[in-house]
């Protein structure tokens, strides 16, 4: 620590002349600034009571958090960089150092990482590219003075799905455990299906072996306008990187034809899962393992936008939906809110395969709403809850044996039987109805 008196004594001990240059040294003191920048983001079903990412305006300024970028100021090209690295969680550079008098430009890229947590948005030729698309900021920032020693935000205006694809992914790199996200893995997002990344083929939103196709086109139009398609789609990712591959993807194998527990209501929203592979939708009967992958992707849709305590889980699906009303169910068109919280006693939703599919006694068979309640309530409210983790171990560990009394012998083997763990599992299943006893 440098105090006066400090200084005052160094005087008497040196000569004159040096402490003339200590003097003229503080004088000029150095410029400190710390940049930050946001991605402008628009979500179609903003508004529905959500904890994050919850607005009714367009164009909102979201913080752009752990965003790669690269800073230089107007002597050079952005080669002649000053700063480049990822942002921290509320999306800003460390303090750098300044020079005074110049003026300093920002390049933002549409590529994310928390340590080896990584996620790239990008559309370009080269399937194992790591180049993202860089939005510079080309008008002037007020220019450093000397003695600064500040914070400034570049409000990054650019409006594009990219843009909404970065608001989610720094939502889920802020508290990457809620869903899992593993170490040392890079998901990636295309926006565009024109044949220039083979695994987009189709459009619609969906997930290919850890990669993520968000294409417009569909009845769901810009898809990555929709943060909890975003969120959806990486839990799949996620789940493909944990567990391993998904070896089905097919929707056919229980088609039940009663309108509560098909989806023929659904229309176009289908796409591409409709032909040849059938399609799935919230309330649908389908096979045990297509209703888990379902349900934990919406389930990670649900952590991603809300906190771990706040009990109601607020859902927005995509799709048209069963809702009960006055006596009767009827369909009601997208964004559809739906509680991942089951507590509230005699939801009509409740329980969806029991009481709607004749699914008592049918090991075999899901529904994606049942599971996604199960895959939150066990994972909140209360001590005994699993983390993601714990239920990647658990469906890692089950492999393709998926069956409900599989899954708790998976439990009880880790975690005791008649642990508090394995009764907290047990008791869920049988209040969701996802257990078939
Ligand atoms: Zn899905």
């Amino acid at each position: 620590m440098k105090t006066w008196n400090n200084v005052t004594k160094l005087c008497t001990l040196f000569l004159v002349s040096l402490c003339v240059l200590v003097f003229s040294n503080s004088a000029s003191a150095a410029a400190y600034r710390k940049w930050c920048t946001t991605w402008t983001t628009s979500y179609t079903d903003a508004g529905k009571g959500e904890d994050y990412l919850n607005s009714s305006s367009p164009n909102i300024q979201r913080p752009a958090r752990y965003t790669r970028v690269i800073l230089w100021d107007n002597t050079g090209s952005p080669s002649n960089y000053k700063w480049s690295g990822f942002l921290d969680e509320n999306g800003c550079t460390p303090s750098l150092t300044l020079i005074a008098g110049r003026t300093y430009y920002l390049g933002q890229a549409t590529y994310a990482a928390n340590g080896t947590k990584e996620f790239l948005v990008n559309d370009d030729n080269d399937y194992f590219d790591n180049t993202a698309v860089w939005v510079t900021f080309e008008k002037p920032v007020p220019t450093v003075v000397d003695g600064t020693s500040d914070q400034f935000t570049f409000y990054n205006t650019w409006v594009n799905p990219k843009a909404n694809i970065m608001g989610v992914v720094g939502q889920i790199l802020r508290y990457p455990d809620k869903i899992g996200t593993p170490n040392n893995s890079r998901i990636r997002f295309k926006t565009n299906y024109t044949g220039l990344w083979p695994s987009c083929i189709y459009q619609g939103a969906y997930a290919v072996n850890g990669d993520i196709c968000l294409t417009t086109g569909t009845a769901w139009q810009d898809t990555t306008n929709w943060k909890y398609i975003v969120s959806h789609e990486v839990g799949h990712a996620i789940t493909y990187l944990t567990q391993g591959p998904d070896p089905t993807g097919v929707y056919t194998d229980y088609f039940y034809n009663t309108p509560l527990c098909c989806c023929n209501h659904i229309g176009g929203y289908g796409q591409p899962e409709s032909s040849p592979q059938g399609t799935h939708c919230l309330q649908s009967k389908e096979s045990i393992k297509n209703a888990q992958g379902e349900g934990f992707a919406n389930f990670a849709a649900v952590a991603v936008m809300n906190t771990r305590t706040y009990k109601d889980g607020i859902f927005v699906y995509g799709k048209p939906t069963w809702v009960y009303n006055n006596g009767i169910f009827s369909v009601q068109q997208p964004p559809v809110k739906v509680l991942a919280y089951r507590g509230i006693s005699l939801n009509q939703d409740d329980q969806w395969l029991d009481r709607r599919c004749d699914g008592i006694n049918q090991p075999g068979a899901g529904v994606e709403l049942d599971w996604q309640r199960f895959f939150f309530e066990t994972w909140t409210h209360g001590s005994s809850v699993f983390s993601a983790d714990d239920m990647h171990y658990i469906w890692r560990t089950a492999g393709s044996n998926v069956s409900w009394a599989n899954l708790q012998n998976v439990v009880n083997a880790r975690w005791g039987t008649g642990s508090d763990k394995a009764n907290w599992f047990a008791s869920h299943g049988d209040s969701t109805g996802v257990s078939p006893y």
